[in-house]
């Protein structure tokens, strides 16, 4: 069991898999679909622009001039490459469009994103899944399209998730110090770069025990209070509406 947690800070910044959703949805239900339609995929589509796009990104990034086993190959080990993140992508858009694929949330933490996004707490999505695909996967949850619940995402083309200086980024980018940030998320090597980089961290311990955290700790989003800082001088310091730039 965690306890109550009071957090000041003017934005968050949300990992997505085992801390705002199921780890299991991304690391199975999407790379499975992926995967079962990968063939048919690339036989319907493989004059299309984007694809044929991305076949030749593939061979120059791979010097292996069958892009499409190139390709099933990395799908198969599951590599984080971007040509492999936009034909997935791609993909995933056909399975959300005709329902196949539904995103998913914890229910605690979706109420507590709707609660801070009526607060006005500005919110933002860090994410190993590209910018792309956190928008897909928003846009059609089981709760419908909750796009407009967030300020901007991110993904690791700001920089991987371990190191400091990709939540330095962010909160540049958010326009705020690392400081008045908070970063939710299941991975201590994320945290412990959030922290690196002077962002304030909570550890959710939801499909993870993490008894000897050095974080503080939460594994049910209602335990947590996000209070913005009282401000001296009097003025807020809102970040800018709409989308950032990744
Ligand atoms: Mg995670």
């Amino acid at each position: 069991m965690t306890t109550q947690l009071t957090v000041e800070a003017r934005a968050i910044l949300l990992d997505i898999e085992g801390t705002i959703g199921p780890a299991s949805f991304i690391t199975h239900d999407l790379v499975d679909y992926a995967r079962d339609r990968f063939d048919e995929f690339i036989a319907t589509n493989r004059q299309s622009p984007a694809v044929r796009q991305i076949l030749s990104e593939t061979v120059k990034r791979s010097g292996r001039q069958d892009a499409v086993a190139m390709l099933k190959d990395w799908l198969v080990r599951d590599e984080k490459v971007q040509p492999l993140k936009e034909l997935q992508s791609l993909i995933w858009q056909h399975g959300y469009a005709d329902g196949t694929l539904q995103g998913r949330l914890f229910a605690d933490a979706q109420s507590a994103i709707e609660i801070w996004h009526a607060e006005r707490l500005p919110i933002y999505v860090y994410s190993s899944f590209s910018v792309k695909a956190q928008r897909l996967f928003f846009g059609h949850t089981e709760a419908g399209d909750l796009r407009h619940w967030f300020a901007g995402h991110f993904d690791t083309s700001i920089g991987a998730k371990v190191v400091a200086r990709s939540y330095e980024k962010i909160a540049g980018e958010i326009r705020l110090r690392p400081q008045d940030v908070v970063y939710f998320a299941d991975t201590s090597a994320e945290l412990a770069a959030a922290v690196r980089a002077g962002v304030q961290v909570v550890q959710v311990a939801k499909e993870t025990k993490s008894a000897n955290s050095r974080y503080p700790v939460i594994d049910d989003f209602s335990l947590v209070d996000i209070r913005r800082p009282a401000d001296r001088l009097g003025a807020a310091h809102f970040p800018p509406v709409g989308e950032a730039r990744t």
